[in-house]
């Protein structure tokens, strides 16, 4: 009865894979958006020849990225699970140090510090913002406790000034996996500029891309000569580069994190493309919050939420269903008429590496087990067309919620 069950709660997230062929015509869930001196900027960084990492293109984007998030330091890196990787390794976690998160995010968030032997506590979010449920945080805290990790949902800022208070307080770090944040702010402080560190993506889903990348931002001047170091296989070669050291030498653990300029060439690209690419996603996103209001209001759907002193980037635009069958005949009816629509994150507590290498926090994580089965995202990119979202928004409106089957 259990295994089937169990069984059960895992072919649900198989469910999309199985529905979403690709059709003539059919409006993609993504697709990446190239920016006007793309194509330009990475010839350049090919012809220039220094294509490994820390070149001109890669001091460019970094310039860009300081200015956006408002930090002191940002090193580019190979993703943002690689900056999160290197949080883990910043602040000298140790095996049996825990890590509280919230449940409902992507595995990275949790893999970065289990690779050090950290647990990862996984705490409830908020059924409004989908965000760690920071009036639960204090109760997940143990004399093990070293950081906290927050994910601002959808770009949605986590409420700051409690975490970062209780931070405070308690003498923990807070770390901030951005990945997607960029641009967004929390009472007008960029977001990403909270944490001692914060990872950002550049991942080909993200709004500003690269195929593969990401950052950290150091807000904490203490870990930016570290931060170096690691990054670069333990060694002080940065400093030999800047002439400070007159040969480089192994000094620290450490790994490879840092990206060829061949992608920083494109990221400069996109981020100097970035007050556009954001002015058009957030036009779909309007467009769907504003023209499905009232079918969502009428079939019990609700819609995101965005607490005032939030200004989010239009990283993505989900829908929360009444349960579990809708939801999935949503995405089903949304495939019949040519729309790719996705689930979102299997909470970290209950998944198998999850329950190995973490454990939930105290009353567990009800809400995240509801809203990861109710929670549907629909296509927004900067390249999707008027007349597409318009398509959506029909192919949205033409679903009628069912009312629950009895005993469920
Ligand atoms: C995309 C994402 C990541 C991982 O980003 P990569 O750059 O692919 O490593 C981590 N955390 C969250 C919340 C993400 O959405």
């Amino acid at each position: 009865m259990e295994r089937a069950r169990e069984e059960n709660r895992e072919s649900r997230w198989l469910f999309t894979a199985a529905v979403s062929t690709t059709r003539l015509n059919a409006i993609a869930f993504n697709r990446t958006h190239v920016s006007d001196n793309e194509l330009g900027y990475l010839s350049e960084a090919v012809r220039g020849g220094a294509t490994c990492g820390d070149g001109p293109f890669t001091r460019r984007v970094t310039a860009l990225l300081t200015e956006l998030t408002g930090t002191g330091r940002a090193l580019l890196t190979t993703s943002c699970t690689h900056a999160l990787e290197m949080s883990a390794l910043l602040l000298d976690l140790r095996p049996g140090d825990e890590v509280i998160m919230p449940s409902f995010t992507f595995m990275s968030t949790a893999n970065a510090y289990a690779l050090r032997g950290a647990v990862p506590v996984f705490v409830d979010c908020r059924p409004d913002t989908l965000n760690l449920d920071e009036r639960l945080v204090e109760a997940a805290i143990t004399d093990r406790t070293r950081a906290v990790v927050v994910v601002h949902y959808a770009g949605v800022a986590c409420e700051m000034t409690a975490i970062g208070d209780l931070c405070d307080r308690r003498g923990l770090a807070l770390v901030e996996d951005n990945a997607h944040g960029l641009g967004g702010s929390y009472r007008g402080r960029p977001l990403g500029s909270f944490g001692r560190m914060a990872a950002q993506s550049f991942h080909s889903t993200k709004n500003v891309q690269c195929g593969e990348g990401g950052a950290l931002l150091l807000n904490d001047a203490e870990l930016a000569g570290r931060a170096e170091v690691v990054r670069e296989k333990g060694t002080d070669r940065s400093r030999f580069f800047r002439g400070q050291v007159d040969k480089y030498r192994w000094i620290d653990i450490g790994s490879s994190y840092l990206p060829s300029d061949i992608l920083a060439a494109q990221l400069t690209a996109q981020l100097e493309s970035f007050d556009r690419i954001q002015f058009l996603r957030h036009s779909v996103w309007r467009s769907y919050h504003e023209e499905l209001a009232g079918w969502a209001a009428g079939n019990g759907v609700s819609q995101p939420v965005v607490p005032d002193g939030c200004a989010h980037p239009a990283h993505l635009y989900y829908l929360l269903l009444p349960d579990l069958d809708n939801r999935q005949a949503f995405i089903a009816h949304l495939a019949d008429r040519g729309v790719q629509a996705a689930f979102h994150y299997q909470p970290l507590h209950s998944a198998p590496a999850g329950r190995r290498y973490g454990r939930p926090a105290p009353g567990g994580c009800p809400v995240t087990e509801e809203i990861a089965d109710r929670l549907v995202r629909l296509p927004v990119y900067p390249d999707l067309e008027e007349a597409d979202v318009a398509r959506v928004i029909d192919a949205v409106r033409a679903y009628r919620v069912r009312p629950r089957s009895a005993g469920t």
